[in-house]
């Protein structure tokens, strides 16, 4: 017989489903909600269904924002020239963190991943090409995995025709690493010594 308590266990298995958080934590953070001043519960529950109802993706570069075109976009001091391409919007703030790049971004959605279905119609790509009007360089900084690898390949491809300088970040990001968990000295360094793509 089980002495479960159904809603403590909804939330336990609601926590469990974010990465990183095993059973353990998933019980301790739900004993910890339990307990909480009932405000900062609230607090809590009203932050998650707050961002998810106003942060959506900005229509130019699908980073994250509360409007229709996010503040990088909108920023007048910002290189226009210039096209930093990334996985998701989180590379966006690691590149952000870093403080180094000043042009714009755009976020592919994903990178290519053939075993997962994930092929060049199910990322941003069309979008990319619809930005090219004005622009002299588009870097590839997607990660420096096969799929990354395979993605930055496949968009040199489809840009080297169209007389756009196409760069790749350098290896100063890990072989197989995360944009997202490099750290700043590192992201500047790959960004200052990104080089020409050629043909592998
Ligand atoms: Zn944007």
């Amino acid at each position: 017989m089980s002495y479960s308590i159904a809603p403590l266990s909804e939330l336990v298995q609601a926590l469990a489903m974010l990465p990183g958080i095993g059973g353990k934590t998933a019980q301790r953070l739900a004993y910890h909600i339990l307990t909480m001043p009932a405000g900062k519960a609230d607090q809590l529950a009203n932050a998650i269904t707050g961002t998810r109802a106003r942060v959506r993706f900005c229509a130019q570069c699908g980073n994250l924002t509360d409007r229709d075109i996010c503040a990088i976009c909108e920023d007048p001091s910002r290189d226009s020239s210039i096209i930093c391409v990334v996985r998701d919007a989180r590379d966006i703030m690691a590149m952000e963190r870093s403080g180094l790049f000043r042009g714009l971004y755009h976020v592919l959605g994903g990178t290519l991943s053939p075993m997962d279905g994930i092929g060049p119609d199910q990322l941003r790509i069309k979008e990319l090409l619809g930005r090219l009007n004005g622009v002299k360089e588009i870097v590839l900084a997607t990660n420096p995995d096969v799929e990354g690898e395979a993605t930055a390949i496949y968009l040199w491809r489809l840009l080297e025709p169209m007389q756009i300088k196409v760069t790749r970040i350098a290896h100063g990001v890990p072989v197989g690493g995360d944009l997202e968990y490099t750290d700043d000295i590192t992201l500047q360094k790959a960004m200052e010594g990104r080089r020409p793509m050629h043909q592998a």
